[in-house]
């Protein structure tokens, strides 16, 4: 109910043009009731041949409400969508900005394609809030008095019976659909979900799972999933059929026991012929604001769970929260200050065995060039994960450019950094807009000289439309090397002076390799830049390189020297090098 009282609370600034949307449904069924009612009269008068002057007023009360009906519903249908639409750009935009800063402390424990139907499917269940839930209930009221108020003319009890049970049939069809959909929708939600979950690992690991043949399981899966959902769904349908045979047995009861008071009218002479057939189509007529009321308590519920799981990530503690009082970031170390400095930090990952990061002390001066290595598991990408303010939860000290991390916004730390990863993300876009991410600003000289520097701009300039060459999902149509390059001349673009480099040339050809580290020293000049890496190949590139094992610095120097040492990493390196011959 706590979720429902949020979805409230965003649809309360939106509650003007939803009242006009309920005022303008009510008329709409109010129009259809009067043209029952003007039908009603007009026939039954004609059958006792008055003059025709007689059916004149009626005449354009049919002509009046007939319009009117189709006209109020095309308005209100307007409204009520317009109001729809804006309420889920707010649902978006509120879920978006909260969900930022759980990524990806927060949602590691969320397959992505349950994320994925959390932000596509739960949203989008929201949809029918306001048009097919919370309208057609609040209309119910007003059609319901309305009806009364207009049968008073033919006596109070009929007029309580009839608006009685509108109401009352109303209501128990919503609960009743309430109830229902309380049984049939958590199923379909679940069901929907690890469809979308199994769906997404197939399609994501498809590559894999046929290099491994196994293929047939995944799909197994997803059929089996799928057998879920229309298993669901029938129970779903038989339960809304049987909501609908209930409204129209509920209409026909409101329009029997409105006929038996209106006969026993008529037998009093308080009635007339033609009166008790208004009284029965006005009845009936109003049943149409009944109609929706089932599916909508059925709606709710589903609402409701769709609500209560968008709450859930809504409400997740962010993964790293900003100080109330933060305090100014330089762009520039100051002078004697090391760029980033790392001192004793010690990490561990929620359920983590043992620490990635056990006492670790880095520090990047001015301009330096430092690699980063260790076998694997030492906690190479931590590093770069807790200087991007990723998670938190580590003891010791980090500072950027002479801040303290702690002590300041993670958008100004994050800012200091660009970052290269082995899988940087190349959007299904053209090759300027995955350029221009950053800045869509950035004109066409500083687009070229970026990939000039990258060394891809050949490549680019020979493909069908330049600049303008569609790449495809995750940059398809490009080979390895030019996608790597391609991402080189996006970092270059970014105005950081710090650059993370994240196996920068892993799963490279040796001749792509070294272009792409040629593209490196070019985008690391007057760059302070860290590099991460497995492949000890042309580690001279580098001023200082730092070995890592076990979450801390184990040993460190120039190629040369740490080879002399003979430890941990002329042994990485001896090891490779048998494996590279
Ligand atoms: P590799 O070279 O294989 O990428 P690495 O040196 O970069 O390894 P990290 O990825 O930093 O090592 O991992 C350090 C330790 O932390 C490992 O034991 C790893 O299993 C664990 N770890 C990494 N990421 C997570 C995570 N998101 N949740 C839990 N444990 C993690």
């Amino acid at each position: 109910m706590r979720a429902l009282g949020r979805l409230l609370g965003l649809v309360w600034p939106l509650r003007w043009p939803l009242l006009g949307a309920v005022v303008l449904g009510a008329a709409t069924v109010g129009s259809g009731v009067g043209l029952m009612a003007a039908s009603a009269w007009l026939l039954a008068t004609a059958a006792l041949h008055p003059s025709i002057a007689d059916l004149q007023v009626a005449i354009v009360g049919v002509r009046f409400f007939g319009v009117a009906r189709g006209t109020l519903r095309y308005a209100e249908r307007l409204l009520s969508h317009s109001v729809t639409l804006r309420l889920l750009a707010r649902i978006r935009v509120w879920l978006f900005r909260r969900l930022e800063p759980l990524v990806p402390a927060r949602t590691g424990g969320l397959h992505s394609g349950d994320l994925l139907t959390r932000i596509v499917g739960d949203v989008e269940s929201l949809e029918g809030f306001t048009v097919r839930t919370l309208g057609p209930a609040l209309v119910v009221l007003p059609v319901a008095v309305g009806v009364g108020v207009f049968l008073l003319r033919y006596g109070r009890e009929l007029a309580l019976a009839a608006a009685g049970t509108i109401a009352g049939s109303a209501l128990a069809l919503a609960v009743a659909g309430w109830l229902l959909g309380g049984r049939t929708g958590p199923a379909l939600s679940v069901a929907r979900s690890r469809l979308a979950t199994a769906a997404v690992e197939l399609v994501q690991g498809l590559a894999d799972l046929t290099a491994a043949g196994r293929t047939d399981e995944a799909v197994a899966a997803v059929t089996e999933a799928g057998g879920s959902v229309t298993r669901a769904r029938f129970a779903r349908a038989v339960a809304e059929a049987g909501l609908d045979g209930a409204t129209i047995l509920a209409a026909g009861g409101a329009v029997w026991l409105a006929g038996r008071i209106g006969v026993s009218l008529a037998g009093a002479g308080a009635v007339d012929g033609v009166g008790l057939a208004v009284i029965l189509l006005a009845v009936m007529a109003a049943f149409e604001a009944v109609e929706a009321l089932p599916s909508a308590g059925e709606r709710l519920q589903e609402q409701r769970a769709a609500m209560e799981r968008i709450v859930a990530i809504v409400d997740a503690e962010p993964g790293v929260r900003d100080p109330g009082r933060p305090e100014p970031l330089p762009s520039r170390a100051p002078e004697g200050c090391p760029v980033v400095r790392v001192e004793g930090v010690r990490f561990s990952y929620p359920g983590g065995a043992r620490p990635a990061l056990d006492g670790l002390d880095i520090e990047l001066g001015e301009g330096e060039r430092v690699a980063l290595v260790g076998p694997s598991g030492a906690g190479k990408s931590t590093v770069i994960a807790l200087l991007l303010r990723l998670w938190d939860g580590w003891e010791g000290r980090i500072e950027v450019m002479g801040g303290d991390v702690r002590r300041c916004l993670q958008g100004d730390v994050r800012r200091r950094f660009a970052v290269l990863e082995q899988g940087t993300h190349l959007f299904n876009a053209t090759v300027r807009e995955n350029l221009a991410l950053a800045d869509p600003t950035v004109g066409e000289d500083a687009l070229w000289a970026a990939l000039e520097l990258a060394g891809v701009a050949e490549d680019v300039r020979a493909m069908p439309d330049g600049l303008d060459t569609w790449i495809g999902e995750q940059g398809l149509t490009l080979s390895g090397g030019q996608r790597r390059r391609l991402a080189i001349a996006r970092t270059a673009l970014l105005d950081r002076p710090v650059l993370l480099l994240d196996e920068p040339t892993a799963g490279l050809d040796r001749a792509t390799e070294a272009a792409v580290l040629d593209a490196l020293d070019r985008l690391a000049r007057g760059r302070t830049s860290l590099t991460v890496t497995h492949r000890l190949v042309e580690m001279e590139r580098h001023g200082r390189i730092l070995v890592m094992d076990r979450g801390r610095i184990v040993e460190q120097g120039s190629h040369p020297d740490l080879l002399k040492m003979n430890g941990v990493y002329a042994a990485l390196h001896t090891a490779q090098q048998t494996l590279l011959e």
